[in-house]
């Protein structure tokens, strides 16, 4: 995510978490089925995820209708058992209304429960390893997220359609889902709208064709994908479609409510292929299929880097494009966050530290001012400043947006790059989100890698950069 924008309300939202006690299966089979357990482990977020199985693949096809401002939705599941169950979860919040739920074909019983809790029993247990498909039919309008602390997600309604972004969470408020970044999958997704709106989603585009005043739009994700990165986006948009010199396709599109000239439109478009090139320079091969860049009037307050394709929400800048500083930093979480995806959350850092870090890179080879200098910019804030108080690599649930996890996340890339030198940083930042592709990492990762990297001992710098609080001496 881009930092937020300033000046922007948040309203409550009440959401209690639910454990869920679980009682063993009656009888002494054999085999015994458990089950799964209601989330995925991560300390900040509990009820996000869940356990006991592993997704595959998401089909989504949803259906929006502009005289309800809702939608009519079948997501496909594919997965497989990682213990014998008896049932399990997934994550599905806010108001839409379950009309069909399937288990390998056969109606399942299903409750839902605690704070975004989708609990199905099949009617029989499902064995450890074995895969099974999950279908669930489903409308009604989705529901906005509005955390105080982290800002506005999920199903968002825009003037003429509505955008879904879903960092941290928010995807499961428009499909059930295993909503948790260490259970990536691979995706389609179909929509359908009224010939008049555009459709967009992640990944590459599959075609399109209208019928009876509707179009339906195919788009495929054919890497792995975290929930928090998928995205939509259903209204009036201007598209351009080209490919870039490696001949990776490039879909950009602009709002019309924004009033984005031709002219700017297309320096979008052009600004995507150029600075992906310079990351890739120093990233290696960008990671996915497709690319490009969607400006949205969403009112969201922040871009974010959805898969392939990120979202720039302008709202409160109409007739303007991203800064290429902007587009640097979304795009560079195409490696550092999309493909290669902390395994907790409270290891955000190695994203956001990464991304700045892209945006003090291109600054310098674009306006001539140099990483030192940016690096010193920051690292000159007071002592006693917000900034310097929570810890980069465990900032905390509210904190996960915190500027600290950004400038000093970076400003840690910075020391690190003086400590071990140009050459092996070079090296660095493009072997490690090669080895990791599609994967998921830590905090202990990064450090064991870049001391296997450097031969040099960096528990120490670590320590007093990610892991204390407090501005660290020089
Ligand atoms: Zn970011």
């Amino acid at each position: 995510m881009s930092r937020t924008y300033p000046a922007m309300a948040a309203v409550a939202l009440t959401a209690t978490a639910g454990l869920l006690v679980s009682a063993l299966p009656a009888g002494a089979a054999a085999t015994r089925f458990t089950p799964g357990a209601p989330g995925a482990g991560d300390p900040y977020f509990p009820d996000m995820g869940n356990g006991g199985y592993d997704v595959a693949h998401y089909d989504i096809g949803l259906k929006y209708d502009p005289a309800t401002k809702g939608i009519q939705a079948v997501t496909s599941i594919k997965a497989r058992a990682t213990q014998n169950l008896s049932r399990f979860n997934l994550d599905f919040l806010g108001p839409l209304k379950i009309s069909a739920l399937r288990v390998n074909g056969a109606k399942a019983a299903y409750k839902r429960t605690g704070a975004q809790e989708l609990e199905i029993t099949p009617p029989k247990g499902l064995r450890k390893d074995g895969r099974f498909t999950v279908t669930v039919a489903y409308s009604g309008v989705p529901q906005t997220i509005n955390d105080p602390a982290l800002g506005t997600s999920g199903w968002i309604p825009t003037a003429d359609g509505a955008v879904m972004l879903n960092q941290p969470f928010g995807a499961a408020t428009v499909y059930p889902v295993n909503d948790h970044p260490t259970d990536k999958a691979t995706y389609t997704i179909t929509l359908t709208a009224p010939e008049n709106l555009t459709t967009l989603a992640n990944g590459d585009f599959a075609g399109k064709a209208t019928r009876g005043g509707w179009t339906v739009s195919h788009w495929r994700m054919k890497q792995p994908m975290a929930s928090e990165l998928s995205m939509l986006a259903i209204g009036k948009y201007d598209v351009i479609s080209g490919k870039t010199k490696d001949g990776v396709p490039n879909i950009t599109a602009t709002d019309q409510g924004l009033n984005i000239s031709a002219e700017n439109a297309r320096s979008f478009h052009q600004q995507t292929e150029d600075i992906q090139a310079f990351l890739q320079g120093n990233f290696g091969r960008y990671p996915f299929g497709s690319t490009g860049g969607i400006v949205a009037k969403a009112g969201v307050g922040y871009a974010l880097e959805t898969q392939g394709r990120p979202m720039y929400d302008l709202a409160h800048r109409p007739g303007s494009i991203p800064s290429p500083g902007l587009i640097a930093h979304e795009l560079a979480h195409q490696w550092y966050g999309d493909s290669v995806t902390p395994e907790r959350w409270a290891d955000i850092w190695l994203n956001e530290g990464f991304a700045t870090y892209s945006e003090w890179m291109l600054a310098e080879k674009q306006d001539g001012k140099s990483v030192q200098e940016s690096f010193d910019e920051v690292y000159a804030t007071p002592a006693d400043a917000a900034l310097w108080k929570p810890k980069t690599a465990d900032p905390g649930r509210d904190n996960i947006f915190h500027g600290t996890v950004y400038d000093r996340g970076a400003m840690t890339l910075h020391v690190l790059r003086k400590e071990i030198g140009e050459k092996d940083f070079a090296k660095l930042i493009k072997a490690w989100p090669t080895a990791n592709r599609d994967g998921n990492v830590s905090t202990r990762d990064f450090i064991r890698f870049a001391e296997k990297i450097s031969g040099e001992q960096l528990d120490g710098l670590f320590q007093k950069w990610v892991y204390t609080s407090g501005k660290p001496s020089l």
